[in-house]
């Protein structure tokens, strides 16, 4: 995807602050950081959002990176929230399919 931000960052011609990466995730932090521990962990191949994440692999990959970056940044024992917005209704900006994962202020009422 040659517009895409995230394929740049992943190619490495938009630069970023890696944290964690594998052959098949790249963990990188929010460059507008909505808490002190706030990264993005996002498939290395070009997936839109939600809607088009068929392989129940993708989403293996993404939750064992989770678990991972969490442990490497020493948030695992304190406790983290991971979000994705999909579809621009929902507040997905990039369109190349993320998780937020977000720790380190005291996160207010649960929506759900
Ligand atoms: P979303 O609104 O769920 O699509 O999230 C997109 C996120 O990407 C936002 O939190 C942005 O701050 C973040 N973002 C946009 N561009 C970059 C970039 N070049 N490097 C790191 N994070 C970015
Ligand atoms: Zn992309």
């Amino acid at each position: 995807m040659t517009d895409c931000i995230f394929c740049k960052i992943i190619e490495g011609t938009i630069p970023s602050q890696k944290v964690y990466e594998n052959d098949k995730v790249l963990v990188i932090k929010d460059i507008n950081p909505a808490a002190p521990v706030h990264v993005l962990i996002m498939p290395k191949e070009h997936i839109e959002s939600m809607n088009d994440a068929k392989a129940m692999g993708t989403a293996a990959d993404i939750f064992a990176a989770a678990r991972e970056t969490a442990t490497i940044l020493g948030v695992a024992e304190n406790g983290y929230r991971i979000i994705n917005n999909c579809g621009k209704n929902a507040g997905q900006t990039v369109m190349h399919l993320h998780f937020h994962l977000i720790s380190g202020i005291r996160m207010g009422e649960k929506i759900i």
